[in-house]
């Protein structure tokens, strides 16, 4: 483990002292943190900031064990060559809140009853109170043959940054040829980004002229192209606009990547499943996603393996002290940075308020957002919270395609990102207990 302290650094008086049976003592930290965040990715380092800026003393320890941080919502833009990849990486200690511990290294498991998290080297934690923002696991071992062919053959997906330019070298060289885009079961983080890569790099085609000769297909686990019944009028004129295929109750389970041969388990109306092979030049693929292991194993999961949180108020209903956001916990909202933004003023508010013996004052309505690049300069910005209620944040119609909305996604969002979000301006989030 390698530890960095905004503060001081614990690793230089009692962390890393491993017993011999490989164990560390119950408290290898010999300070109690007021708060421990676990994940400094988008939810993890927006919360931490919030919480600060409301308690500036606070002593709070992140635990994260990857030295850099990413802005995964451009990586769509960079599939589609209209973002540059190098914007969307920044050092985890540039946008690590100043005056938090950073430990560098991973949870193994939490301990609630003790009130510790576990790291991986086995050393033990102390909290009062816990934020879990973990994020989810990419499980790209459940698509037999896929690991092996990714990055090659026409294989790539935009949800691995260094595969992102990949999508864009393969769109911008085809000119005829099948092109198969996939989505697997819900939930997945951005539930919009599988078809954000089939519309961009469709309208690249329809711009280049080769749009007849490429034959699309969006094949998806599910029974509907968006979730929400609002935006999909929208999609479908693109839909048509791009002649592409649906391909429903489709879910990729197996790639032959030398073959270009990908598998799908079909499923008809009756329930019953077909094993479908198809050939492909380009295969976009958006892997299955589930919760961290150290998540799915530990008593505070729901029965799915989410973290589990009570839907409004994001604490966890059987340990008072424990909170989560972000793409790990278990509300039913749509898994985005947007969602996080949000839910980081929620639970910085409701913990800060428990901690004093308040009642928490702070209530999430499920909001998430997802900006539909249905083409090169516009977006369908879908916001909506729990049960698909419209949550538009502007005075337009949230339904129709925007230019307005295409330079908030590709101008304005990745830089208040870097510049707000993740340094508590909790500009447009509705709350400020
Ligand atoms: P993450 O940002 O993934 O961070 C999780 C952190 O936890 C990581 O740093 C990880 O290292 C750490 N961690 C994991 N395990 C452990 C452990 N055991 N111990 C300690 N730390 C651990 N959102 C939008 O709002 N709009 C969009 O347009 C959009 N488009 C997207 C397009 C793509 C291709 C992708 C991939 C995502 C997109 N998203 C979008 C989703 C958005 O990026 C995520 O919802 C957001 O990053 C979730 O934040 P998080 O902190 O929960 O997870």
């Amino acid at each position: 483990m390698s530890t960095q302290s905004m503060q001081h650094d614990p690793a230089s008086e009692t962390a890393g002292q491993i017993s011999p049976e490989g164990v560390a003592p119950a408290c290898a930290w010999d300070e109690t943190f007021d708060v421990v965040v676990v994940g400094g990715g988008s939810a993890g380092i927006a919360v931490t900031a919030s919480l600060l800026r409301r308690q500036p003393g606070l002593k709070i320890a992140v635990v994260e064990p990857r030295d850099t941080h990413d802005y995964q919502p451009a990586w769509t833009l960079v599939g589609g060559g209209l973002f540059d990849v190098d914007r969307t990486r920044r050092a985890m200690n540039e946008v690590m809140p100043k005056g938090v511990t950073w430990i560098r290294a991973a949870v193994a498991r939490i301990e609630p009853d003790e009130n510790r998290v576990r790291l991986e080297n086995g050393e033990a934690v102390p909290y009062r109170d816990l934020v879990v923002a973990a994020g989810l696991r990419l499980a790209w071992e459940r698509i037999e043959g896929l690991e092996q062919a990714l990055g090659k053959y026409g294989v790539t997906s935009n949800y691995r940054r260094d595969l992102a330019p990949y999508t864009w070298e393969l769109v911008r060289s085809m000119r005829s040829g099948t092109a198969l885009f996939t989505q697997p079961a819900m939930p997945i983080k951005c539930a919009g980004a599988p078809q954000k890569a089939m519309y961009l790099s469709c309208d690249h085609w329809r711009r280049a002229g080769a749009l007849e000769r490429i034959n699309v297909e969006f094949n998806t686990d599910g029974a509907v192209l968006f979730g929400v019944a609002a935006f999909v009028p929208s999609l479908m004129k693109y839909v048509h606009r791009y002649r592409a295929n649906l391909a429903f109750r489709s879910n990729l389970v197996a790639v032959d990547g030398p073959g270009k041969l990908a598998y799908f388990d079909v499923k008809d109306a009756a329930g019953e499943t077909t094993r479908v092979a198809k050939p492909f030049e380009m295969l976009h693929v958006v892997p299955p996603q589930v919760a961290p292991d150290f998540v799915r194993d530990s008593q505070l999961a729901d029965a799915a393996g989410w973290f589990e949180v009570d839907h409004a108020t994001l604490r966890h209903p059987r340990y008072a002290n424990v909170f989560a956001l972000g793409d790990v916990c278990s509300a039913p909202n749509a898994k985005t940075a947007a969602a996080a933004r949000k839910q980081a003023v929620i639970v910085a508010s409701n913990l800060l308020a428990m901690r004093s013996g308040l009642p928490m004052p702070s209530r999430y309505d499920g909001y998430g957002a997802c900006p539909l690049t249905v083409e090169r300069g516009k977006v369908v910005l879908a916001e909506f919270g729990y049960g698909g209620k419209l949550l538009p944040t502007f005075p337009l119609d949230p339904t129709k395609p925007s230019k307005l909305a295409w330079l908030l996604k590709a101008k304005l969002l990745p830089w208040f990102y870097w510049n707000g979000m993740l340094k508590a301006r909790e500009w447009l989030t509705g709350k400020h207990a």
